[in-house]
């Protein structure tokens, strides 16, 4: 229910001129502080003074930004995050310095209009200011520029995004996202929890009017596809992820089969602990 009692349909969606703002905020935010190298929001928090707590903190958020006396402090929570260098304490302490950049954002803490601000960076949150935090932070750890270049050198694949995720010290989740945003080729993520799909994305509205959604239970696919079994807790190849070909019309409940749009797939899984499993779908070369 949302604050007025009447039932949350559907989750809201920040609109594309929001998302390039934010964007292109984020990008000039690493360029100034970062401009060669891997992003260090650390260091971006230390030029600002937003001074940082890491600790243990229990289940209840991953980062906190307070402000207090007309200053600004960052708490990013280990408990949920792992190591201060792994991608989600990354992440994490990124998302903080969007609620920090982010004008509005800034301006109700400095008023004491919100309170001490409480994140969880998980892709999943119905909240608008969340949503635009988790944007911000995915495009100040992967820049639009350099991250439109370093994907044009790897595959349109999981292991092209594994790669991309390695260089830019960004979790698998959010380096695919970026990868189906900004591929010229059509692909698809699809992140799934243990009750089913969380959340999709298609790289393009073409793509999404071609194909429609994608399917939203495990069970309508495949017992052997490689989403099931990632699912069903088998142990992939060597390479970390499970890889076969599909059809659009498995996929996609718009498409009927044997028709013009029944194309071929790659569809690829890879395990994410406790946080579920990826799908990444793509065209086959074959299509
Ligand atoms: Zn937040």
């Amino acid at each position: 229910m949302n604050r007025l009692g009447r039932p949350r349909h559907r989750r809201r969606r920040l609109g594309a001129e929001a998302r390039a703002e934010i964007a292109e905020l984020a990008a000039a935010v690493a360029d100034a502080h970062c401009p060669a190298e891997r992003v260090a929001p650390e260091r971006i928090a230390r030029a600002k003074a937003v001074t940082l707590s890491w600790g243990r903190y229990g289940p209840a958020f991953d980062g906190m930004l307070e402000h207090l006396d007309g200053r600004f402090h960052i708490y990013v929570n280990l408990d949920r995050v792992g190591r201060p260098d792994a991608p989600r304490a990354r992440f994490t302490l990124a998302h903080e310095l969007g609620h920090y950049y982010l004008d509005a954002h800034r301006r109700a803490l400095a008023a004491g209009r919100a309170p001490a601000h409480r994140s969880r960076c998980d892709w999943e949150s119905p909240n608008l200011a969340e949503q635009e935090a988790d944007h911000f932070a995915a495009h100040l750890l992967m820049p639009a520029g350099r991250f439109g270049r370093a994907l044009d050198g790897v595959p349109l694949d999981l292991s092209g995004v594994i790669a991309l995720a390695l260089r830019f010290g960004a979790s698998l989740t959010a380096a695919a996202l970026r990868t189906v945003a900004c591929s010229a080729a059509p692909c698809a993520v699809v992140k799934w929890n243990w009750s089913g799909v969380s959340w999709a994305r298609l790289s393009s509205a073409a793509f999404t009017g071609r194909l429609g959604a994608a399917v939203d239970a495990p069970a309508r696919l495949p017992d052997d596809a490689p989403t099931r079994r990632a699912l069903a807790g088998e142990v992939p190849p060597a390479e970390g992820f499970f890889t076969a070909g599909a059809t659009a019309a498995t996929w996609f409940s718009a498409v009927a089969p044997g028709s013009r749009r029944d194309v071929l797939l790659i569809e690829q899984a890879i395990p994410l602990g406790r946080y579920g499993v990826l799908t990444f779908l793509r065209l086959s070369p074959d299509a």
